[in-house]
């Protein structure tokens, strides 16, 4: 009988798992499942206590979910990457493991952990590494020179046409191999925790998620997914991030509510498989171009902005203190519960570096270090999306005017009372600008001033980016 193990990464579920059904393929081997908690290596990429608070829950009930196939879970915990190694191999010296299985982690780090494990264990044990993670694996959709594409649109079209010739399915949970073993006691993480009350744990929360959003809001996405207020998207981010939800199974639930949604580009639930979509494509990015794993712009003379380095406006942004109430509001959300809508990432991004001409690094990092949904390659794409800096993003010149998107998408001004509560009383007319409301009233609010003119730190934006343009 030889023992199999599997290890678990991003990938934090029984359904729809590459790794673990091949593993299980062989009912008389034993199968053992492994973790391994990295908190030097969480620390150094900036990870959110609230994600990590998620990934034990969700480890917790992978747990349970694993004893009831017969398959116990070994639990590591080391500095970083090199020592997990050592550690891994030991392991496997251990219980005689004849073989590896795992899902592919695409980061430059994490690939390179792969390759040192491989070439660390004997080679009588076979590392078998599987594409999990995404709909259609990276350097599978490329243009007709073989290359990665540059720009969405194109990358989108030629995604489904691949698509449309088939994936592959969603596997079903492997049949159960003897008892359920007992459940041994997986040690307090060394690293800060917090909870996440707002997403609870387990596949089954995600996958109830996933049928309730498919069923009921999907058709309505287009019109919807802006508005911040309403709450209409189906924030299953945070799942999809440690993969406690599997990205196939978002697409053939989506598929069995709406059979035709690909034939109809303009409907909502064309509009949340876009949105998909672009997170295949931030991670065919990343393997494409791997420096950006080291928050090196896409755009190389962008290399030379002169960003502003002073901290008190950078410290305004993070705490939501800006004077300007849907940035604000935005942030306080991120701060509180570890989520933010995408059109609010969209506007607080565009803040911090076209408005205060911060390094957007330093953005991308206080985002890491509060999501509860923080992934790499869709944060840094988001990211140098907004900063002008990537691979089809918004042109330099393009710059929110963070007022008229608050009017735009929070009309009333629901979202902002709901996070500010010093602009409650503010009448809805001024909401977005309550501190020309407070002069007309002859009142003081409880509330900043606008720490930056809007009109003039455009024209200063505009030519920070001309003069590295023109390599000045
Ligand atoms: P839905 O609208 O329901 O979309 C469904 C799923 O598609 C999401 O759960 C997500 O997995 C994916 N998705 C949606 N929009 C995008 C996008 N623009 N790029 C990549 N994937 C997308 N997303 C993360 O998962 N982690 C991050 O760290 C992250 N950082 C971001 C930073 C910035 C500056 C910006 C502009 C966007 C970022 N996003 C990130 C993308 C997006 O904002 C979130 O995925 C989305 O808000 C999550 O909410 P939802 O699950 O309700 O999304």
């Amino acid at each position: 009988m030889a023992t199999q193990l599997v290890w678990f990464r991003n990938d934090l579920r029984i359904t729809d798992n590459s790794a673990l059904s091949a593993a299980c393929r062989c009912a008389d081997d034993k199968v053992i499942a492994l973790f391994v908690a990295t908190p030097e290596q969480w620390k150094n990429h900036n990870m959110a206590a609230i994600q990590a608070g998620f990934i034990r829950s969700n480890l917790l009930s992978l747990q349970h979910s694993l004893a009831a196939l017969g398959i116990p879970l070994e639990f590591i915990q080391c500095d970083d990457f090199d020592a997990s190694v050592v550690e891994i191999k030991r392991l496997c010296d251990r219980h005689g493991i004849s073989d590896i299985y795992y899902n592919k982690q695409y980061q430059v780090n994490e690939l390179r952990r792969d390759r040192q494990l491989e070439a660390t264990l004997s080679p009588d044990i076979i590392c078998h590494a599987f594409d999990d993670a995404l709909l259609l694996p990276p350097n599978s959709v490329l243009t007709g020179n073989g290359d990665m594409y540059q720009i969405f649109t194109p990358f989108r079209n030629r995604f489904v046409s691949q698509i449309q010739q088939g994936i592959q399915p969603v596997r079903p949970v492997p049949k159960a191999r003897g008892d359920k073993p007992e459940l041994t006691a997986i040690p307090e993480f060394n690293y800060p925790i917090l909870p996440h009350d707002d997403f609870p744990a387990g596949e089954q929360e995600a996958i109830q998620r996933l049928r309730t959003f498919c069923r009921e809001r999907a058709a309505d996405y287009l019109k919807h997914r802006d508005i911040p207020a309403l709450d209409m998207t189906s924030r299953l981010s945070p799942y999809l991030a440690i993969g406690v939800l599997s990205v196939r199974q978002c697409y053939n639930r989506l598929l069995a509510e709406h059979p035709d949604f690909l034939s109809h580009p303009d409907s909502g639930a064309f509009t949340w498989f876009n949105e998909l979509v672009w997170r295949e494509f931030y991670h065919h990015l990343i393997v494409a171009y791997p420096q950006l794993c080291k928050h090196r712009p896409f755009i190389e003379w962008t290399q030379g902005v002169q960003w502003n380095p002073e901290e008190a406006s950078f410290i305004a942004w993070c705490e939501g203190k800006t004077g300007y109430p849907i940035v604000d509001a935005a942030m306080r959300q991120l701060n509180q519960t570890g989520w933010m809508h995408n059109r609010l990432r969209m506007i607080t991004a565009s803040f911090l570096v076209k408005d205060l001409l911060i390094d957007w690094r330093r953005g991308e990092r206080y985002f890491i270090s509060r999501l509860i949904d923080g992934d790499l390659a869709a944060n840094n794409g988001g990211w140098q999306w907004a900063a002008s800096t990537g691979t089809d993003s918004a042109p330099y010149f393009r710059i929110f005017n963070p007022t008229t998107q608050g009017k735009r998408f929070d009309p009333q001004g629901h979202f902002i009372r709901q996070w500010v509560p010093e602009l409650q009383e503010v009448a809805e007319k001024w909401i977005h600008t309550p501190h020309l409301w407070a002069e007309k009233q002859g009142i003081e609010l409880d509330y900043p001033q606008p720490i930056v003119d809007h009109s003039q730190a455009r024209i200063n934006t505009l030519n920070a980016f001309e003069m590295a343009r023109k390599g000045m």
